[in-house]
């Protein structure tokens, strides 16, 4: 398959373009960071996000989505980054999706119509330390009456405070590093027992470390099977990571172009800056990064939509280089951009901003790069 995009993907990413730039540029996040408000996004835009069918690409048509797949969700992603909306769209609408898509039915029917909608906001408390570590599931799911008990904490869950249904993942049996044992659940927002601390992140989002003191829930609430969910959450961290280097792509080159603008108007010493070879060898640089981790997440997306074994391989391979790529683009962004680089009036700064936090979501360039040199077997 090309890497690049077809007809109708292109006529996506053109509708995409428009309508995420007027709707959700800069001045929205600016906007949301600075009347601190508690969620950290604007649920009317996610809202509009739902009339425009975004949230329904990797629902199947007969449940009312656009039956696409994670190249038409990059695309989406791509421009969230490009204009660093803030946005529940990749927890909810595509990894949260993916692993209710890998349960019951009922339970589709209970969240699905409301993302599809933009009313329901979903968060993933996969996290239960700083750093990404998914392998690693301390937290306990005791069988209780017919239903369980979850308790332990997760960190770092993004929209937990604001988000309706939070996808946990504990253990109903074998130890902390096991794969066996891990089952996944749908727990309501309003269940007992569940203490909820928000925290804002370096890019304004707002998250939450969360603890479960004796929360009861039932067993309509697992996602999969009780024990087999370590499938269920690949599936879920697979959507997940492509997504999240798809935003940062967007990201990357969001701060490449303010920076060329940039550089083509500042005089200095009597001449345009990007005049200078020296700047021009930079971004020509940075331009051939970006372009190879752009290639390198629609690679990933291909492979991942047409099912291949090599899909695992090629998320973490996409991760990492647009881990790379991106930082690359943001430092060079506030250098550029010299003395005013770091101030809060410039855009360029909120690009590394976010890129920080992003490249922390779903596991950095050296936890991929590590994940790469392991599916090798070195
Ligand atoms: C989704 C999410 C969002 C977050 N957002 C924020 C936030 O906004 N603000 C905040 O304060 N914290 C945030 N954190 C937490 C923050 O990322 C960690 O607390 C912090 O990175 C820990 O720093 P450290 O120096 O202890 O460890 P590390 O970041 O692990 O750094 C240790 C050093 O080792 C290197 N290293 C790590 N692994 C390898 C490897 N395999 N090979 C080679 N070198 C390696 C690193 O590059 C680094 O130089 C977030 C975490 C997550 C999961």
């Amino acid at each position: 398959m090309p890497l690049y995009h077809n007809d109708d993907q292109q006529m996506l990413a053109d509708a995409a373009q428009q309508f995420i730039a007027d709707k959700g540029s800069v001045a929205h996040l600016r906007e949301f960071r600075d009347k601190n408000c508690k969620d950290g996004f604007g649920h009317d835009l996610w809202r509009e996000f739902g009339e425009m069918g975004f949230n329904g690409i990797l629902v199947s048509e007969e449940e009312g989505g656009l039956g696409l797949g994670h190249q038409e969700a990059g695309i989406i992603l791509k421009e969230i980054g490009r204009n660093l909306t803030p946005s529940p769209f990749l927890t909810t609408a595509i990894a949260g999706i993916e692993a209710l898509n890998a349960g019951s039915k009922n339970l589709r029917e209970k969240y699905v119509p409301g993302i599809l909608a933009g009313e329901t906001v979903l968060s993933l408390a996969i996290e239960e330390h700083s750093k990404h570590r998914p392998d690693h599931i301390a937290m306990s799911a005791a069988r209780s009456g017919n239903g369980f008990k979850l308790n332990g904490a997760k960190k770092f869950v993004i929209h937990g405070g604001s988000s309706d249904m939070v996808i946990v993942a504990a253990r109903t049996a074998g130890g902390v590093n096991d794969r066996e044992g891990i089952t996944l659940f749908a727990v309501d927002k309003d269940v007992a027992g569940m203490e909820i601390n928000a925290v804002r992140l370096v890019d304004s989002a707002v998250a939450a470390h969360i603890n479960f003191n004796d929360v009861e829930i039932t067993a309509d609430a697992v996602i999969g099977e009780v024990d087999q969910g370590a499938d269920v959450l690949d599936r879920l961290l697979r959507a997940g990571r492509v997504g999240a280097a798809a935003e940062m792509v967007g990201v990357g080159q969001g701060a490449m172009d303010i920076t060329v603008n940039y550089i083509k108007e500042r005089k200095q010493f009597g001449r345009v800056i990007g005049e200078f070879q020296g700047l021009q060898h930079r971004m020509s640089h940075l331009y051939s990064e970006m372009q190879i981790a752009d290639a390198a997440v629609l690679k990933a997306q291909q492979l991942l939509d047409e099912g291949s074994e090599k899909a695992e391989l090629m998320i973490s391979v996409a991760k990492a280089k647009v881990g790379k790529a991106t930082n690359l683009s943001v430092r060079e962004g506030v250098q550029m951009h010299g003395g005013v680089g770091m101030t809060d009036e410039y855009d360029i700064g909120l690009y590394m901003k976010r890129d920080r936090a992003l490249s922390e979501f779903f596991g950095d360039a050296s936890y991929h790069v590590q994940r790469v040199a392991q599916i090798y077997g070195y």
